[in-house]
């Protein structure tokens, strides 16, 4: 059904629900728990690699896991366009997956250890916004905003200083780890000529 001939005097959904794709299952059992910092970058870029690859999705990933262990709570991918849903950046479905199963709508929740947000390209104004929210205590980032503008995506209205904001707020920012080979999973994507979605704001503009 294509969004002009829905019946609108239909209720909406009572529930939504998101897929992931088949292969994530497979690569999360894959996933050896390092104490090094650089090995989950490592880890978070491959999903955004595979993502590309089998063509489920943009070229962006995301993972929680425990700070002092290294241990994975949830991994997610950019699922926009395969699921018709536009908050599913990477960020936000890895940090819905580990609320979801630590059954906790904070991550810095009493008891817990603490948790950090590890994304293949820097948080857009949307998951920058959700990132205090979120509880994770540490955000680590591999490439820049410009290089995902670079090949055309939009990161919208984000503060200048909003590694400055983060900070503020007691969530430590460690930026461009692993950045070229971040940055080298945008452009394979870009080159297979995948969808680059951007605000029609942003599009229309002259
Ligand atoms: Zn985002």
């Amino acid at each position: 059904m294509s969004a002009s001939n829905v019946d609108l005097n239909s209720f909406q959904p009572e529930r939504i629900a998101f897929e992931l794709p088949a292969w994530i299952d497979d690569y999360c059992r894959a996933y050896s728990r390092s104490e090094v910092p650089e090995a989950r970058m490592a880890y978070v870029i491959g999903a955004a690699a595979k993502n590309v690859e089998q063509g489920t999705g943009g070229p962006f990933a995301a993972g929680i896991f425990e700070i002092d262990t290294g241990a994975l709570v949830s991994l997610g991918v950019n699922l926009v366009v395969p699921q018709g849903l536009s908050i599913l950046h990477a960020e936000m479905v890895a940090i819905a997956l580990a609320q979801r199963k630590l059954g906790v709508h904070e991550l810095s929740a009493e008891g817990l250890p603490g948790y950090e947000l590890v994304t293949s390209t820097e948080p857009c104004a949307m998951c920058f916004g959700a990132i205090p929210w979120s509880g994770v205590q540490r955000l680590v980032t591999g490439a820049i905003s410009q290089d995902a503008t670079d090949i055309g995506f939009d990161e919208g209205p984000k503060p200048d200083n909003w590694v400055e904001a983060l900070e503020q707020r007691g969530i430590r920012v460690i930026r461009e780890q692993q950045r070229v080979a971040a940055r080298t999973i945008l452009q394979a994507y870009a080159d297979r000529g995948g969808p680059i979605y951007s605000p029609s704001s942003i599009r229309q503009r002259p």
